[in-house]
């Protein structure tokens, strides 16, 4: 805001906050306050919060429901800020409240976002009553006014609170509103329906009722089309469903008619909650005690929160479903990274999980200054088994020995790895040698129980495991490659030595 444009900042701060468009005309009349709402109603909206009159007068003012320009010259704003004496009545397009004469000069107007134009209107002429009677227009008496101030006042209320509800207060701030409007409305009982995609089907979700007025929220889940025809078709076609007396209610519309004689109602106003253009449910209100000439007051409420409650709800499913989306992109994230460090065909780590396994663990045991294992392993002659047994049968060869190692690990840091072909490898932190030959030796008798038959192994009928291992406690000089170099040094003196062994490596110095 710029320089001292209002003295009472706090007071301002407010008004800038509001969801409504405010413009403030400051007595001496030589500028315009405009809150946030108010600049980006404009076409194209406003950067400055101080205008001038010559300013508002170059302003279009665009009709939200028709996107098309206000006519300027009876535009009511322009009139009421240039403090214009109005002796015309003031006439807006499907807005019929606000049809009325106005002598005093208007000092503020404030304009929903959500409806086309809603003016509230405030005097500082205490000589002339705000309003005078008309002839082709009822006077709004001015307790109608305030009650119409205090209304969008409960509803801006409400519709800042429902920016950013959380999913559990959700169905407490829509049944707010509903009261809100039932009472504004003197209704016996207000409503929200919610219809399914196809609209062929209707379900009551969230309900307000009169102290004293009997709910049938339970009973109206999912009623079909076919139940209530004319009433689908009405919403459908005119976005309104308004029925003062029931009993005057057409012959084609005798179903509802018993509907609404069956729940006692005598009145019904009904406005379609939209989803772009798409309907997805509509706001209502019911009298059960009398009836009621509905007023287009109580139309204009109903359609306000009709409005915003229609957001509300495809903002609460937008967030849903990014939420779900969010969720199937964590889970299919942490999937791809587990399948980044797999092996395909066995299941088990592959040789980059290893390699980082590796190096994590020899840095580990350097610090605890504990051993650190490692074994690795070749099957067999299994150029020859996959010849003689092809190579799908060579597959399940290796799944088979791959599912042997995870069931012999039991503790931390500890890892079997497809290390690349037909070899694999097992990290085995605290593991001493005479505790690696314990694990090697297990592997060749659980894969000597699985007894693969390999026909042309040359070693055995069955299929065989070399194995290579050592132990050390490695330093701050040792590495991985080092580890690896021996183990494999230790695996090709066990294929040397006739295949289906155990090999320790070397010791330093020996
Ligand atoms: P050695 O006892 O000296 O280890 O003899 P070998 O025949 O096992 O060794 P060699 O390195 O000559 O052959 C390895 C074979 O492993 C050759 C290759 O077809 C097979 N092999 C490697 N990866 C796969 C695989 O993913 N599936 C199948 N079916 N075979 C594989
Ligand atoms: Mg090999
Ligand atoms: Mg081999």
């Amino acid at each position: 805001m710029s320089d001292n444009a209002v003295a009472l900042p706090h007071f301002w701060a407010i008004i800038d906050a509001l969801p409504i468009a405010v413009l403030y005309k400051e007595h001496a009349r030589s500028r315009i306050l405009a809150n946030r709402a108010a600049l980006q109603l404009f076409n194209p909206p406003l950067t400055e919060h101080a205008l001038t009159l010559s300013d508002v007068q170059q302003l279009r003012l665009l009709s939200r429901d028709t996107q098309t320009p206000y006519d300027l010259l009876h535009n009511p704003l322009l009139l009421a800020l240039s403090g214009t004496e109005l002796t015309q009545p003031l006439l807006l397009a499907g807005e019929p409240a606000q049809n009325m004469l106005l002598r005093s000069r208007l000092i503020s107007l404030s304009f929903t976002l959500h409806t086309s134009v809603l003016i509230t209107l405030e005097t500082d002429n205490s000589n002339s009553p705000a309003v005078l009677p008309d002839n082709n227009y009822p006077a709004p008496d001015i307790s109608e006014l305030e009650e119409a101030l205090a209304f969008d006042k409960l509803i801006s209320l409400i519709s800042t609170e429902l920016i950013n509800v959380q999913d559990d207060e959700l169905d407490q701030h829509i049944e707010d509103a509903l009261a809100a409007v039932g009472e504004f409305c003197h209704a016996d009982r207000s409503y929200v329906f919610q219809f399914n995609a196809k609209i062929t089907e209707m379900s009551n979700t969230h309900e307000w009722v009169r102290s004293g007025i009997s709910s049938h929220k339970a009973s109206l889940q999912q009623i079909p089309r076919q139940a209530l025809p004319y009433f689908y078709r009405e919403i459908q076609q005119n976005l309104v469903f308004a029925v003062n007396n029931v009993a005057e209610l057409p012959t084609e519309a005798a179903a509802e008619q018993q509907e609404f004689n069956a729940e006692d109602i005598q009145s019904v106003l009904c406005c379609a909650m939209l989803a772009g253009d798409a309907l997805i449910g509509f706001v209502g209100c019911d009298m059960v005690s009398r009836q009621r000439n509905w007023t287009s007051n109580d139309l204009r409420r109903l359609k306000l929160v009709g409005e915003m409650l229609a957001n509300t709800l495809q903002n609460v499913s937008y967030r849903r479903s990014l939420q779900q989306i969010q969720l199937q992109l964590q889970q299919a994230n942490a999937e791809l990274q587990q399948q980044a460090l797999q092996d395909g065909l066995t299941g088990i780590a592959n040789r980059r999980n290893f390699d980082t396994k590796l190096q994590q663990e020899l840095q580990r045991c350097a610090r605890h200054q504990i051993s650190l294992g490692l074994l690795l392993l070749d099957i067999d002659h299994f150029k020859a088994y996959n010849d003689h047994y092809g190579h799908q049968a060579g597959d399940q060869a290796l799944q088979q020995v791959a599912q042997l190692l995870p069931g012999l690990l039991k503790r931390q840091g500890e890892l079997a790895a497809r290390y690349g072909g037909e070899e694999f490898a097992v990290i085995l932190p605290g593991s001493d040698e005479a505790a690696c030959q314990q694990i090697a030796e297990k592997i060749q008798q659980q894969l000597n129980a699985l007894a693969i038959r390999h026909q042309h192994s040359g070693v055995s009928k069955l299929l065989t495991l070399s194995i290579g291992y050592c132990s050390q406690i490695p330093d701050k000089n040792s590495s991985a490659e080092q580890l690896i170099q021996a183990a494999d040094s230790a695996l090709y003196k066990a294929k040397d030595s006739g295949r289906n062994q155990l090999m320790p490596c070397e010791k330093k110095g020996s």
